[in-house]
């Protein structure tokens, strides 16, 4: 069911709207110093880039560096002076938020732990009603679609319609190259649940080292996504929270330039006929693929009405075996994805039985 968030379309307050929207900065606010060497060298890249710094740290246990608090929001307001970048910031309560707006922060944004925690995410809001500030979700840390759209909706219930969603990866105890695990389709579902909301993608988290960060960075702008959020220090290996994943800004620079930019339109007449040539030919591959189920499902309820006549079980696991083997042997043959084929061929016997158990239930 799609939501009806307010959105405002990032043109109407982006400083030159093009995309994609660049979100850049240390993980943290560490000193005046490491701030201003690493907004001078974003703004050198691109003004319009966002100034990301983290001034108050949510930290799994107490002791490590939590963040430079209200020092840092004061390296914050000298960066946007010095450079013009707009800048952004972590909210976790109330105080952050009235600090932030106290101190002309543009954008905030509600941590990946923070988006859990609907109490929290309440108080944020709360705190937030009336004002014009750009808020970014993170996604929470747990894959929980639900929680990630609540945020956004109590927001927007507070009269926040700048709004935008940032995918930065799920934790996970499976063995991974990644930090936090990507979910492309639970972001592209977001989407489809909220057409107008921006999309953003957060490499850095999503990577925790930089080696991977321009295979999601361009993964992510070709499923469309509005922006990135990519960490960048003046010196990564001496940050304090988060050195493996932060780009100097010469490596953000080199990432810019190779960043291959796809448009979601096709322009031009020949281009828009040839593309609907190309489907044509997929729209009648599905028709023939449709009428292939429809022959299958009516096979499978024929054996299902032998099975219930001969008190048979359905489930005949040696034949399953068997076709499924045979399945991916062909898969294999054709040069098809056999991983795929077999999800596909998983998802057919699944409704094969659903469908042979309702036959012997309709007795
Ligand atoms: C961050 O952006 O520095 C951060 C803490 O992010 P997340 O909430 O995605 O872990
Ligand atoms: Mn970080």
């Amino acid at each position: 069911m799609k939501t009806n968030l307010k959105i405002t379309p990032v043109n109407s307050w982006l400083r030159g709207a093009e995309r994609p929207l660049i979100i850049s900065g240390p993980c943290s606010a560490e000193s005046e110093e490491q701030m201003l060497s690493t907004a001078r060298g974003i703004a050198a890249i691109d003004e319009k880039m966002i100034f990301r710094a983290g001034v108050w740290k949510p930290r799994t246990r107490p002791g490590a560096f939590e963040g430079m608090g209200l020092r840092a929001l004061e390296w914050m307001q000298l960066v946007k002076r010095e450079t013009g970048l707009l800048t952004a910031t972590e909210v976790a309560n109330a105080t952050h938020v009235e600090e932030c707006l106290r101190c002309g922060i543009d954008v905030l944004w509600i941590g990946a732990r923070t988006t859990v925690n609907p109490f929290s995410v309440q108080e944020i809001a709360d705190a937030l009603r009336g004002t014009e500030v750009l808020v970014l979700v993170k996604n929470p840390v747990n894959p929980d679609l639900q929680l990630w759209l609540g945020a956004l909706e109590r927001l927007d219930r507070a009269g926040i319609n700048k709004l935008v969603a940032v995918h930065r990866g799920f934790h996970s105890n499976e063995p991974s190259p990644f930090r936090n695990i990507p979910r492309w389709e639970m972001a592209i579902e977001l989407r489809m649940l909220c057409p107008d909301l921006p999309l953003v993608c957060d490499p850095s988290h999503i990577c925790g080292n930089t080696e991977l960060i321009p295979y999601i960075a361009q993964k992510a702008l070709d499923l469309d996504m509005h922006g990135l959020m990519i960490e960048t220090h003046c010196m990564p290996a001496a940050a304090k929270s988060d050195a493996r994943q932060q780009l100097t800004p010469k490596q953000l620079s080199e990432l810019m330039q190779r960043l291959v930019l796809r448009k979601e339109k096709v322009r031009g007449e020949a281009q828009v006929n040839e593309l609907e040539r190309l489907r044509k030919d997929v729209d009648a591959a599905d028709e023939e693929l449709m009428q292939v189920l429809l022959r299958r499902m009516c096979a499978v309820e024929k054996i299902g009405e032998f099975k219930r006549d001969n008190k048979v079980t359905i489930l005949q696991k040696d034949r399953w075996e068997e076709v499924i083997s045979e399945r991916m042997n062909n898969a294999l043959l054709m040069g098809l994805e056999v991983e795929f084929v077999k999800r596909l061929y998983d998802l057919l016997h699944h409704e094969s039985i659903r469908k042979q158990e309702a036959v012997m239930n309709a007795e």
